[in-house]
């Protein structure tokens, strides 16, 4: 794990990326860079420069999308202050979507899981949106 953070930081270093990424930043093995290139597709919600939002294939609400940045960041752990900036763009992304589900009001539930024990099971870092329902608290 700390090996995959390492690569990460070094392909964010301008002209140095690990074996698994392309120029462009993606990881040539995850399915949420190849959603982001449309190599595989997804119902889009939301697109920008830096960040692209789709429909949940297994959706545990009513509104279920997952908000991602086009490049490649495995989990929050690999986040720092050379890439931090996506996570204010991807809660932009939210909040627009949020108006445009017409939920902005009612309220919704956004998390993003790390690793085993938070659930995580695509190592491409996303938002979970969700709405249309009453959330719980604390989460199972
Ligand atoms: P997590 O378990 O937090 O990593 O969330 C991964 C999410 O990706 C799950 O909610 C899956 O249902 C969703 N997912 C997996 N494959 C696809 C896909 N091809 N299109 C849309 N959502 C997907
Ligand atoms: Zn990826």
């Amino acid at each position: 794990m700390l090996m995959a953070a390492r690569y990460h930081m070094h392909f964010l270093e301008e002209g140095k990326w690990s074996d698994h990424m392309n120029e462009k930043g993606e990881n040539n093995d995850c399915l949420f860079c190849k959603i982001a290139e449309k190599k595989v597709s997804a119902d889009i919600v939301f697109e920008s420069d830096d960040v692209i939002a789709f429909k949940d294939i297994e959706p545990k609400a009513p509104i279920h999308c997952l908000i991602i940045p086009k490049k490649h960041i495995s989990t929050i752990n690999d986040i720092d202050g050379s890439n931090s900036y996506i996570i204010g763009l991807m809660y932009e992304a939210v909040a627009q979507l949020a108006v445009s589900f017409n939920v902005d009001k009612d309220g919704y539930r956004v998390v993003m899981n790390c690793n085993s024990n938070g659930g995580q099971t695509v190592y491409h870092i996303h938002l979970h949106f969700m709405a249309g329902r009453q959330f719980c608290w604390p989460p199972g």
